[in-house]
């Protein structure tokens, strides 16, 4: 199997009460092993079995697109986490937050705005283009502004398995929420 689950650097209860142990178990352990296993069923045998990840989401379409996408996504995803997390970021991503949005209080409004107004199921995004330039991305189902030619930064899973168990139909609560465990150093390595 080409493609394997990332180790999650915290324990899978340690991201309570923002996201409960049963979530994790469920979303990491079962979700987002199921898109893994899927991907590598879909590229066994064919031209993107050596390809990196980014490439085959960027090159496929239909269930190769949605379970690479996916894959992805959950990459980012759960390593954006920590229990010691929270707060706002430093250094150069400061810097654009602030140039590109105002202050990080403003972003994060628009950031949560953008999240909850996902109609269903699919993802809120930040990224930044060539320039280091930043914006949010409102992305349907498995998307990644990644076929938008931007690199992700920090990625909100608004699919209900992320959020159900523990806060039912209260998306702007979870999404609220969210915002105590962002691991800020992760975020700012991808920028
Ligand atoms: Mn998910």
């Amino acid at each position: 199997m080409k493609f394997e689950l990332p180790k999650l650097p915290y324990e899978v209860s340690a991201l309570e009460p923002v996201i409960g142990r049963q979530t994790v178990e469920l979303h990491y352990g079962k979700h987002f092993q199921t898109y893994i296993t899927n991907l590598n069923n879909l590229i066994a045998g064919t031209k993107y079995e050596n390809m990196e990840l980014v490439d085959i989401v960027k090159d496929s379409e239909g269930p190769l697109f949605n379970n690479a996408g996916q894959a992805l996504n959950h990459n980012i995803y759960f390593l954006s986490f920590s229990p010691d997390g929270g707060g706002e970021p430093t250094g150069k991503l400061a810097e654009a937050i602030k140039k590109d949005f105002g202050d990080f209080e403003n972003f994060k409004k628009e950031f949560n705005a953008a999240a909850v107004s996902v109609f269903g199921s699919g993802w809120a995004w930040l990224a930044k283009d060539a320039s280091g330039k930043l914006s949010i991305v409102k992305e349907p189902n498995g998307g990644n502004p990644v076929t938008k030619g931007l690199v992700p930064l920090l990625g909100f899973d608004v699919w209900e398995h992320a959020y159900y168990l523990d806060y039912q139909n209260r998306r702007p609560d979870h999404v609220n929420a969210l915002w105590n465990i962002i691991d800020w150093r992760a975020v700012e390595s991808r920028y």
